[in-house]
């Protein structure tokens, strides 16, 4: 299908951008830690430089990518610097019309720095409530290969804090390290309390993982983008209406892809697949969820009411429920 034409300035840039503001949209793939700007840093740490913020952020590949991100989440060492993390992120959700957002919380990353889950939950959750306009869910996430024990203490404040704000568990982290099925009883468990089930899988591991996160229970499939190797998972994908969350700028970003050309995104829409478009670490990604529709757009052809299906299906796989949302954010304009 064509793009439908724009208008008779030459400024379709432009129009494209409102036109993606416009759309009630959600984004059910972000790292709270993978937000935080450099100039968010130094607000939280004054004796950093920027330059110097800037330099410990620049990496290329996977392990660089990993090492920036863990120096981010060291320099967030109090709930206060989450929460200013936090308030930082829903401004900047406001302007793009982000309607609703699961945030990821890198819990498993807390107890690594030994550093208190709830009072950091506490101050986030309440961070959020200063923003009526934004519906916030939080994802708890648990890092795969630090094994079950710790991912059974993030799912236990998980099921705790179900009714203040809580929404899903996911686990992250190294796909060959930590196997999903390590997970099993846990994700039976997280479900039978009431949470959603997401699961990072498929990432820079082949399809084999994404057949695992689906094997525990996983109802939505972080990243998943190497199904495209599998027919049988894409059908599987399709009949149970699994959604892949695609980033598109974050693997390109951390070489999962080796270019936009080459990122599936494109015949995974085509072969059925139901999508939805998140930015991951969109300050590590220098990105957006504006630019990542702008992207869907522009290197992969989605035309108008294509980008109005991703942004309808952002609302669809969300794991908060329908009762608790306002109707109009599921009265797609324009
Ligand atoms: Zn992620």
């Amino acid at each position: 299908m064509q793009s439908e034409p724009l208008d008779g300035n030459g400024n379709s840039e432009t129009n494209l951008q409102d036109f993606v503001r416009s759309l009630n949209k959600a984004e059910l793939h972000l790292h709270l830690e993978g937000s935080v700007q450099p100039e968010t840093l130094r607000e939280i740490d004054p004796s950093l430089s920027l330059d110097e913020i800037r330099e410990n952020l620049h990496y290329s590949g996977f392990a660089g990518f990993l090492k920036a991100y863990v120096w981010v989440t060291k320099k967030l060492n109090s709930p206060e610097a989450y929460a200013l993390a936090t308030r930082r992120l829903l401004l900047d959700l406001r302007r793009q019309n982000v309607r609703y957002a699961e945030i990821t919380l890198s819990a498993g990353v807390l107890l690594w720095k030994q550093q208190k889950i709830e009072p950091v939950l506490d101050a986030v959750i309440a961070e959020a409530g200063n923003f009526p306009d934004i519906r916030v869910g939080w994802i708890l996430d648990a890092i795969r290969q630090f094994g079950v024990e710790e991912a059974a203490r993030v799912f236990a404040i998980a099921r705790e804090c179900r009714e203040s704000g809580v929404v899903a568990i996911g686990i992250g982290g190294d796909e060959e390290r930590g196997p999903a099925e390590w997970f099993a009883q846990l994700y039976r468990n997280a479900h039978e309390a009431g949470l959603g089930l997401t699961c990072h899988a498929g990432e820079v591991c082949g399809s084999e993982s994404v057949w695992q996160a689906i094997r525990i229970g996983a109802r939505r499939i972080g990243h998943g983008i190497r199904a495209i190797d599998d027919p049988e998972l894409l059908e599987i994908l399709r009949e149970r209406d699994i959604p892949l969350e695609v980033c598109l700028s974050s693997n390109v970003r951390t070489g999962a892809v080796s270019s936009f050309e080459a990122h599936p995104f494109r015949r995974l829409w085509d072969a059925g697949v139901p999508l939805v478009l998140g930015t991951d670490d969109p300050a590590l990604f220098y990105t957006d969820l504006l630019h990542e529709y702008t992207l869907a757009a522009d290197v992969f052809g989605f035309a108008r009411n294509e980008l109005r299906k991703l942004a309808a299906n952002s609302l669809r796989y969300r794991f908060q429920s329908t009762a608790s949302l306002a109707n109009a954010l599921f009265e797609q304009q324009p």
